[in-house]
């Protein structure tokens, strides 16, 4: 129950006497012991305070309950201060409390009043606190090690409840573009592997956006099969993107399907991201028949490499402007030897990305941008590559990570 300034705070009188037998006094022999005793402390603690705030919900004329059967919320008797047992799991361990109970006085229909007191839904037994502190934990590290940090602490948690916290709190999450943030993001995907499916068999899609005040959240997420489409999860943003006042400016390594399910709806701009050039140029030399790891082969690629490796935080601007013309200069032989070798697909794709390929080098030895998602998704990674998953589990673990990581969320 959430307290209601005009109420006053209510002193609960809570005289603890407890038989305890121990052999030793020394320190984990007193901890174990303390242990032992939590349970029913905490059962003893939260019963004496439920019939306290019971007992003054009771003395109001107005409660902050309802009879289920004819609406009536002011009169009531009580039916019981510790009736039907109920389980609630606290954050030490599953305690079991006996329902407080009242009697409606105009119809009398009986009504259950201890979840509305704790503020929890009717027949939740995993308060939503409790759950996040699990779905936080299971999130950050495997749920065999979360297990064992929660058991050495005293709290009598087992994996299945952690994962399916993890589950819950995932699904529930929901991630889109926030107005108030930068017009300005990226989108990637990447390979995930998820244990139980083909290596690399799904692509992790994320959608991140610059935040104001540097750094960058997550705008939107999704697992599914290489080349699906984006349309899932860029839908719940593009009222968002029509807001901005600026049209939205988008980094990606321009596959085509990002664009194609944005067509038409808004402005976007596409910046290249470096680091996928060389990758992608790996692709169109295959097309071009060219002979993997052949001399022409590395010559194009360490080429590439070269051109697009960058050292950013350069402070002095005639040094970037004589590296970027080296590097113009470096790019230009590469387009000419793949002409020469008659590597049309090559060739083409090179001249294409050459515009967008320059302003990104420039902005980013200028420090404006660097590629962010590229560290996010190591950061999902290190926990995706752990388990065995399923799509939803590997889905819902990694929104919850990245929530925490990126969008501030606490437990
Ligand atoms: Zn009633």
């Amino acid at each position: 129950m959430g307290k209601d300034p005009q109420r006053r705070d209510i002193t609960v009188e809570f005289n603890c006497q407890f038989r305890v037998a121990l052999g030793s006094s020394d320190f984990s022999s007193i901890m174990k012991a303390f242990i032992m005793l939590l349970p029913q402390l905490l059962e003893d603690f939260f019963q004496k305070v439920l019939v306290g705030f019971g007992e003054y919900e009771m003395g109001l004329k107005q409660k902050s309950f309802a009879c289920r059967c004819c609406g009536n919320d002011q009169e009531f008797i009580w039916k019981t201060r510790h009736g039907k047992a109920t389980s609630i799991l606290t954050w030490f361990r599953w305690i079991t409390i006996k329902q407080l109970q009242v009697q409606c006085k105009r119809c009398g229909g009986k009504l259950y009043i201890t979840r509305t007191l704790l503020g929890m839904e009717q027949k939740k037994r995993v308060p939503e606190e409790t759950r996040r502190k699990l779905a936080l934990m299971g999130a950050l590290t495997s749920y065999r090690v979360s297990e064992k940090i929660g058991n050495m602490f005293g709290w009598a948690v087992d994996k299945m409840t952690i994962w399916k916290s993890v589950q819950q709190i995932g699904a529930k999450m929901d991630f889109v573009l926030d107005g108030n943030e930068e017009p300005r993001g990226e989108a990637d995907g990447t390979g995930v592997g998820i244990t139980g499916i083909p290596k690399r068999g799904k692509e992790l899609k994320v959608l991140v956006q610059y935040k104001k005040g540097g750094g960058i959240r997550v705008a939107g997420i999704d697992i599914g099969n290489y080349n699906g489409s984006w349309k899932k999860l860029f839908q719940k943003s593009i009222e968002v993107m029509k807001g901005f006042d600026r049209p939205f400016l988008l980094l990606t390594d321009g596959d085509t399907s990002i664009l194609e399910s944005l067509k038409g709806k808004v402005t976007i701009l596409v910046q290249r991201c470096l680091w996928h050039i060389p990758y992608q140029a790996q692709y169109v030399l295959w097309k071009d028949g060219v002979k993997r790891k052949s001399e022409e082969w590395l010559h194009v690629v360490t080429e590439l490499m070269e051109i697009c490796a960058i050292r950013p935080l350069v402070d002095c601007q005639g040094t970037i402007q004589a590296m970027i013309a080296s590097k113009q200069t470096r790019l230009e032989k590469v387009i000419a030897f793949c002409l020469e070798k008659e590597y049309t697909h090559t060739a083409t794709y090179l001249e294409n990305a050459r515009g967008d390929m320059f302003t990104a080098i420039e902005n980013r030895l200028e420090g404006k941008t660097t590629s962010r998602v590229e560290r996010l998704f190591r950061t999902v990674n290190m926990r995706a590559n752990v388990s065995k998953w399923s799509i939803d589990g590997a889905l819902n673990v990694t929104k919850v990570r990245l929530a925490y990581y990126y969008n501030g969320f606490d437990a």
